[in-house]
């Protein structure tokens, strides 16, 4: 099967030049369906660090003089390219995280299309310029070195809302992607350096967060740290940032609930529910992780349930087709296989899936789409991110305790609700703290604000509000 030229893994892209690391330490990269080695990954210190934002400062001095109209052509440059590596986007997506071929097409790697597109339309729209009614001029300018720092369950998604509003802006930047999904990102780099970014405007550093993206959050070249991954590491981040008074950008965890009024089409909303909350193997940040069930069809919604998740199928990822692939890793398994473990302690009914690996695939870390009936909210597989296939049914007897159970988390990044009742709806999503509302299984559309309340982060990504992170505000008087 096409896999990407591994042949940059090894290096980081600084000043529009592939190099050779300065630190020495490496790490093998694991196929997940398969346990195999595909390649090595370096992992950079602070000295390469500091070299990829010497770098990245330089750039800023000149970048940052551009017009919008030389930065549109470099994201329809950037555009043109992704196009035609797209495959390899996939590909990489497929062997460092066990993304199925058929989803790592249409979904991870399209994510790195589809933000373009919103990222075009936002700068087309973006006022750089604005004379305000008592005759003052207000300037939007790029913020500077901007330290981009992404995790493994979205590879290309988090990195393209990070790159591209900084490249549109005028910012210059330093990505350290998670080290577990390395090929993704140096194919991103080359899709960079092939679409005529100008060298030292986008850097890449492998390496751990503890390390690299320590090194980045507390560097005084950069003004800016935008962060995606989970809460605590987000804490530690903007610790560091603190001294330097940077800005600091989260995007976090979450544990979304997904509340089923009787008056939804029941089969067809809850066998959706369930199958989505185990696509990309659960490890999505806003997946419906917390079903609310109205107690007057809860009997119902769990043999929709049990039968939807009977029919989702784990299989290997370089196959076409809808399964699910494993999960990325060792010890995301492992994890995993203690929140069920755990689920099973607290006294919840164990409806579908359990402990262990499917029969089929022994190797590999493929888990079992599992589902727990009859939970409270009060239990740690209800309150804590499991981010594997695991869906929890909690049952409510009317509206208002669904918003209470619904809000009775730490986080706040999606809600869903499933209702033929339209009034009920808007009643329902006024009183919900989520950053993002789904009605009846509707998506998410490229260019929308995307992030959290709470516990799930502090701003938002995507489209306009995506821009407005990187940019500075300069008031000119008497000009
Ligand atoms: P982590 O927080 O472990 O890692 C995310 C990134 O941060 C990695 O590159 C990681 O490096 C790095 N990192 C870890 N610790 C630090 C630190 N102290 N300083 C700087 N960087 C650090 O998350 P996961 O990779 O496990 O990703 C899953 C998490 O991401 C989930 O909680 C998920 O909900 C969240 N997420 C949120 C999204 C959103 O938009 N709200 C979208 C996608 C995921 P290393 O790999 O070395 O640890």
């Amino acid at each position: 099967m096409h896999a990407p030229d591994l042949t940059n893994l090894g290096k980081f892209y600084i000043r529009g030049r592939w190099v050779n690391p300065i630190s020495a330490n490496q790490m093998p990269v694991l196929n997940p369906a398969t346990e195999e080695q595909v390649g090595t990954v370096s992992l950079g210190n602070r000295d390469d660090v500091n070299r990829a934002v010497t770098a990245a400062n330089e750039a800023f001095q000149s970048y940052a003089q551009t017009s919008k109209d030389d930065r549109l052509s470099l994201l329809i440059a950037v555009k043109a390219i992704t196009e035609k590596r797209l495959e390899d986007l996939a590909q990489a997506m497929r062997i460092e995280m066990g993304a199925p071929i058929s989803m790592a097409r249409s979904a991870q790697a399209d994510a790195g299309l589809g933000h373009l597109d919103g990222f075009i339309e936002a700068l087309e729209a973006l006022e750089e310029r604005l004379e305000l009614s008592n005759g003052d001029t207000s300037v939007r300018e790029p913020i500077g070195v901007c330290g981009l720092i992404t995790p493994w369950n979205w590879p290309i998604n988090q990195i393209a809302l990070k790159v591209l509003p900084a490249l549109a802006t005028g910012c210059a930047c330093v990505l350290k992607p998670s080290e577990h999904t390395p090929i993704s990102a140096m194919v991103y780099a080359e899709i960079l350096d092939e679409a005529g970014c100008p060298p030292g405007v986008f850097n890449l550093v492998n390496g751990t967060g503890t390390a690299v993206g320590a090194a980045l959050s507390r560097h005084p070249d950069i003004r800016m740290i935008s962060f995606t991954g989970s809460t605590n590491a987000g804490i530690a981040v903007s610790h560091d940032a603190a001294p330097m008074v940077k800005r600091v950008t989260l995007e976090l965890g979450g544990k979304s609930p997904n509340l089923v009024f009787a008056d939804c089409d029941l089969e067809e909303r809850v066998a959706t529910s369930v199958a989505k909350t185990m696509f990309n193997t659960g490890q999505s940040c806003d997946a419906a992780t917390r079903l609310l069930v109205e107690r007057n069809c809860y009997d119902q919604v769990l043999e929709i349930a049990k039968r939807t998740a009977a029919a989702v199928e784990v299989g290997n990822p370089a196959e076409e087709g809808d399964h699910i692939g494993p999960l990325f890793d060792k010890v995301q398994f492992d994890r995993v296989q203690e929140m069920i473990e755990v689920g099973i302690q607290e006294g919840a009914t164990l409806l579908a899936g359990g402990p262990g690996k499917p029969q089929d695939h022994p190797t590999g870390w493929f888990a079992k789409p599992t589902i727990f009936a009859d939970v409270s909210n009060d239990m740690r597989i209800a309150r804590e991110e499991i981010f594997g296939p695991v869906l929890v049914i909690i049952p409510f007897e009317d509206e208002g305790e669904a918003i209470e159970i619904a809000n009775d988390t730490p986080y706040g990044l999606a809600a869903y609700i499933q209702t033929g009742d339209m009034d009920r709806a808007k009643r329902v999503s006024r009183q919900l703290q989520a950053g993002a509302i789904h009605l009846n299984g509707a998506g998410m559309a490229y260019g929308s604000p995307f992030g959290g309340y709470k516990h799930s982060g502090n701003s938002r990504e995507g489209g306009r509000m995506g821009l407005e992170d990187y940019l500075e505000t300069k008031t000119l008087h008497g000009f």
